[in-house]
């Protein structure tokens, strides 16, 4: 018996000990005695503010679960705090206890009038000051359980949950993030209430409220709002549907993730006195922006999509908009194909000509991936390139494009062109990896190719990471004779400080500045003034996407030294590359 009754004040203290207590005061001494007193009684977070004006935005961060706020401030007095507190569609039943020197009685008065919960004087009494608190929050406690949250899970109720998506949706539009509601029907729940009774409904519904729970609590994909528990995104909506919030995801196909696990999770048998129940479900989701900009027509098309997921059977989701089911079923199926494409060959590797302006001999080729997909047809890189970077599958495929840009140029340079590099494109991941310096270097030797003739494209970007580190490791793989070549110039950072410490021999003006070339004046004169820079570093200046004349001759009279486009070549095979260099060597000596 006593034992019970202690358990349960133990949990009930462990739950208000982890409130958070918010303290307003101008005088930092004071801020100071009260948190320790409260430090000393067993609580743990707290927020301090000394500057009154900043309570309310700090408050909106932090979500304070009580406030103690001083009367006498400068600028916004404690009066002034509380009634904007009240004023404010979140905090308006927040309990707050107002602490003051001021023994008058009016003012009591009017802070009662303006919603304070409790006083308490100044100097503190550290007794009364824990007592204030500890009974201030177990009300709360008491108050929003009936108020905010269903009985039967748990869960935050219908009402609470429409606003805590509403906040959700203020900070994703504020920090324009992304948001996805799924709304989640319960199959069966019906069926099971009027043939074994409600109780029994009831039960499934709180091991299916545990297991969403869990599900979202060992989501690492789900980013929770400071101050908010993993049950805080999660609602019952009735008596067969929940609904959960996903906010601060990566990416919103990520949701399709979550969908998953939910299912899983739903999936498993329910064990009810002995024996075994099965439940299904069916998923909806709607994204805010693109498929509302409000939580009721968030909810509406959460709600049709889950409808029409049901529709389709038991166990699958649906985003409200067809676009996104069309985009995400595609990402996917991108995903799982590209994942096979290494193994299948469906890579191949192209060539383009890199034409030095003075002589205008071909001096160099940049390569290029293209994947070969058996349906699709020949795929971009710049649509395949960034799903291996985020499925990890870069290191290996950017292994693989080394070994054969290296094998490749070897064959040519050992056939008469001595002399051509070869330029190969770096992803950020692939230069981190610590294996990358033995990679480049294993595959110069396996394909005896001449370090000199090999290139590392690489983007300011990827260098900004580890500053020191990436200098360090481009000097020692620049010690195996290997150069570098900064591509994409003027995209990025475009720091000059940087240009000047990292060890590159070659430039490449971004594409952008060359297709204005002929219209803006500001890309014209940047593009000249990073050929000058360029030069008074030592380094080359490649201008990459060159596709007329015009622009040809412009870069010719700014003394840009190696021309690569369209104007002379795209891409090419191999095969079509090697034809390319024989016309081009016989134009040269016939
Ligand atoms: P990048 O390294 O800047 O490559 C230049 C891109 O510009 C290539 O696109 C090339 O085909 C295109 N281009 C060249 N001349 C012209 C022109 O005159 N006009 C126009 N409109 N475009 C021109 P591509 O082959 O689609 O490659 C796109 C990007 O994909 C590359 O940009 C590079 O960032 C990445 N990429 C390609 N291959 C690899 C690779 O093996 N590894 C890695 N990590 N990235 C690669
Ligand atoms: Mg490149
Ligand atoms: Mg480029």
């Amino acid at each position: 018996m006593n034992n019970t009754v202690n358990n349960s004040t133990d949990n009930s203290w462990d739950v208000l000990k982890n409130s958070t207590i918010m303290l307003v005061d101008d005088e930092p001494v004071m801020l100071h005695i009260v948190r320790a007193l409260l430090e000393e009684a067993g609580y743990e977070n707290f927020i301090t503010v000394e500057h009154s004006p900043k309570a309310i935005p700090t408050m909106e961060e932090g979500h304070p679960d009580i406030l103690l706020l001083d009367l006498d401030m400068p600028e916004l007095d404690g009066f002034q705090v509380l009634k904007q507190i009240r004023d404010h569609e979140r905090f308006h039943h927040l309990p707050v206890i107002i602490l003051t020197a001021a023994e008058a009685p009016e003012s009591k008065l009017v802070a009662l009038e303006l919603g304070a919960t409790d006083f308490l004087s100044k100097p503190v009494d550290p007794s009364e000051l824990a007592l204030r608190v500890r009974n201030t929050l177990s009300a709360k406690a008491y108050q929003d359980q009936l108020a905010f949250y269903d009985n039967l899970t748990g869960l935050p109720n219908t009402q609470y949950f429409l606003d805590l998506m509403s906040w959700s949706l203020q900070s994703a539009k504020r920090e324009k993030n992304s948001l996805v509601l799924m709304d989640i029907g319960l199959d069966r729940i019906k069926n099971i209430n009027e043939s074994m009774g409600m109780s029994v409904g009831d039960q499934v519904q709180q091991v299916i409220a545990d297991r969403l729970k869990q599900v979202i609590r060992g989501s690492d994909l789900v980013g929770l709002a400071s101050g908010q528990d993993s049950g805080e995104n999660i609602a019952r909506i009735s008596g067969e549907e929940f609904s959960i919030v996903l906010n601060g995801l990566e990416n919103v196909d990520k949701a399709i993730l979550v969908c998953l696990r939910v299912l899983e999770a739903i999936k498993e048998p329910i064990n009810i006195n002995g024996s075994n129940l099965y439940v299904n479900a069916g998923i909806g989701m709607s994204v805010y922006p693109d498929d509302g900009e409000d939580v009721e027509t968030l909810v509406k098309n959460a709600r049709a999509a889950m409808e029409a997921a049901k529709q389709q059977g038991t166990g699958k989701f649906l985003y409200y908009s067809s676009e996104m089911n069309a985009k995400t079923l595609a990402n996917l199926k991108m995903e799982s194909d590209l994942k096979r494409a290494l193994e299948k060959d469906e890579f191949e590797l192209y060539f383009q000509p890199k034409i030095e302006v003075k002589t205008g001999r071909t001096v160099g080729v940049e390569s290029l991936v293209r994947w070969n997909h058996p349906e699709d047809g020949l795929v971009s890189p710049t649509k395949f390139i960034p799903i291996a970077e985020k499925l990890g599958l870069i290191v290996p495929l950017g292994e693989w494009v080394l070994d054969k840009a290296c094998a490749c140029m070897s064959q040519l340079n050992a056939h008469g062109f001595a002399d051509l590099k070869v330029s190969v494109n770096v992803a950020a991941q692939q230069f981190e990896d610590i294996t990358f310096q033995d990679a480049v270097a294993a595959a110069l030797a396996r394909n005896r190719l001449n370090p000199n003739n090999l290139i590392l494209e690489i983007t300011e970007s990827s260098l900004m990471g580890d500053f020191e580190q990436n200098i360090d490791v481009m000097q020692q793989i620049r010690r195996l004779g290997v150069a570098f070549s900064l591509d994409d110039f003027g995209t990025g950072y475009s720091s000059l400080n940087y240009l000047r410490r990292f060890p590159i021999s070659e430039l490449k003006i971004d594409r952008s500045f060359l297709t204005n070339i002929r219209t803006k004046r500001e890309d014209r004169a940047i593009v000249a003034v990073i050929i000058a820079l360029a030069h008074s570093l030592g380094q080359k200046v490649v201008a990459e996407g060159v596709e007329e004349e015009i622009q040809l001759k412009f870069l010719e009279q700014r003394n840009c030294d190696i021309i690569q486009g369209f104007y002379f070549s795209k891409p090419l095979s191999f095969n079509n590359l090697k034809a390319f260099l024989r016309d081009d060597s016989e134009l040269a000596t016939g």
